[in-house]
C-alpha cells in the first residue's frame, strides 16, 4: 500500500520577505512527518495575486525541490497562481480544492502558525480518528494591543451569537481529513468562513494549542479594510441575530415613545408656554432615532449583499494555469 498524502496548504500574498524561509521549515517537517508517521508530503502554495517578487520565488523554489531527483517519497511542490488578489478565504478555498491528500493542513506563510505542530495535529487525527484539529491560539505576541482586543471581542460576540457554535481564538491553522475537505469544497457558500463552518460540518474534531509568535518577517496583510469585511462576513454566515436587533430595537422605541407621548400630553394641558421649549429634546430624538433606522438598514444591507453574491454566483477564484506549477484536475472552482 503506498503511503498516504500530507497536503500542507499555503495562502501567500506579498511574502517575499518569509515565503524561502517558511519553505526551508516546510521541508525539514515534511522530512519528520514522513520518517516518523510514513506519510508522503506535497506543499500547495497560493500565490493569491502578489504584486512583488513572491510568485517568481514560489515557481523557484517548485522547480528546485521538484527536480531533486525521484526519491521514494520526494515532497512535491504545486504552486497555484491566482489571477488576482482574491483574498485569504478564496485563497484558501482554492487550496483546498487542488490538494490532493489524504490529511490537507492550512497554515499562514508567515510562520506565525508553527509549523512543527503539524506533526501533533496529524498524529491527533490518526490516533483520536478525528476529521478535524483546530490550531487554538493561547497567547499572541508581537501584534497591536488594537487587534488583541478587537480579535478577543470579536470572537465572544460571534459565539454569543451563534448560540455557542462558532469557535472562539481559531484561526485558520487546522488539519481536515479528505472527508472533510470534500464536503468544504462540494459546499455551495460563495463566501466561506470556515471557522464558522467546520462546527455545523459536524464531524469529530479537536484541538491543539500553541502560543502565537510574531511574523517572522514583513507586515500583516489583513488591512484594517480586510479585518472588517472578513468580520461583517463571519458574522452574517454564523447568525441571523443582527436582524432581529431592529425588531428589538424598533419595540423598546416605541415602548419608550409611548411613555414619553404621554408625559408630553400631559405636560402641554398643565403648562401652557411647553410647546415653545423643547428644541434639545427634539434633535435628541431625531438624531437617535435616525441613527437606529441607518443602522438596521446597514444590517439589512450586510445580509442581502451577501444573498447578492450568493445569488450571482460567481467562482471564488480564478487561477492562471501559465504561471502555476504542477497542476493537476480542473483549473478553477
Ligand atoms: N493572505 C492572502 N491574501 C490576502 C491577505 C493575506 O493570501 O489578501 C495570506 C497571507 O499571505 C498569510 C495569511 O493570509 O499567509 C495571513 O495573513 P497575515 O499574516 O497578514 O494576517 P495576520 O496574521 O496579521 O492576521
Ligand atoms: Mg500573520
Amino acid at each position: 500500500m503506498s503511503p498516504q498524502l500530507l497536503s500542507i496548504v499555503i495562502p501567500c500574498y506579498n511574502e517575499e520577505e518569509v515565503i524561502t524561509l517558511t519553505h526551508s521549515r516546510l521541508l525539514e517537517v515534511s522530512e519528520t512527518v514522513g520518517q516518523r508517521l510514513d506519510l508522503s508530503v506535497e506543499i500547495v502554495y497560493i500565490d493569491d495575486g502578489s504584486s512583488d517578487s513572491t510568485l517568481s520565488l514560489l515557481q523557484g523554489l517548485a522547480d528546485n525541490t521538484n527536480g531533486r531527483g525521484a526519491g521514494a517519497r520526494q515532497t512535491k511542490v504545486r504552486v497555484v497562481c491566482l489571477s488576482r488578489n482574491f483574498g485569504h478565504q478564496s485563497a484558501m478555498a482554492a487550496g483546498l480544492f487542488h490538494a490532493q491528500g489524504d490529511y490537507v493542513v492550512t497554515i499562514d506563510a508567515d510562520l506565525q502558525d508553527p509549523p512543527e505542530l503539524i506533526l501533533e495535529m496529524v498524529e491527533k487525527a490518526q490516533k483520536g480518528g478525528f476529521d478535524v484539529v483546530h490550531g487554538r491560539r493561547l497567547q499572541r505576541e508581537g501584534e497591536s494591543a488594537f487587534k488583541k482586543v478587537t480579535a478577543f471581542l470579536f470572537y465572544r460576540v460571534l459565539r454569543t451569537l451563534s448560540s455557542g457554535k462558532s469557535l472562539t481564538d481559531v484561526g485558520d491553522f487546522r488539519l481536515l481529513s479528505r472527508r472533510v475537505t470534500n464536503a468544504v469544497n462540494a459546499l455551495p457558500e460563495r463566501s466561506l468562513y470556515l471557522r464558522g463552518l467546520l462546527p455545523e460540518l459536524g464531524f469529530p474534531q479537536s484541538f491543539v494549542l500553541y502560543d502565537r509568535p510574531e511574523r517572522a518577517a514583513g507586515e500583516t496583510k489583513y488591512t484594517l479594510r480586510k479585518m472588517v469585511a472578513l468580520a461583517l462576513e463571519g458574522l452574517t454566515a454564523v447568525s441571523t441575530a443582527p436582524l432581529r436587533l431592529g425588531l428589538s430595537l424598533g419595540f423598546v422605541t416605541a415602548a419608550v415613545s409611548l411613555i414619553y407621548l404621554f408625559w408630553i400630553l400631559f405636560r402641554e394641558l398643565t403648562d401652557p408656554n411647553f410647546a415653545v421649549r423643547g428644541w434639545p429634546s427634539l434633535m435628541v430624538t431625531v438624531l437617535f432615532l435616525g441613527a437606529i433606522q441607518l443602522f438596521s438598514i446597514g444590517v439589512l444591507g450586510e445580509y442581502i449583499g451577501q444573498i447578492h453574491k450568493q445569488v450571482r454566483n460567481r467562482p471564488r477564484f480564478f487561477v492562471d494555469a501559465n504561471r502555476s506549477r504542477g497542476l493537476s484536475g480542473e483549473n478553477n472552482s
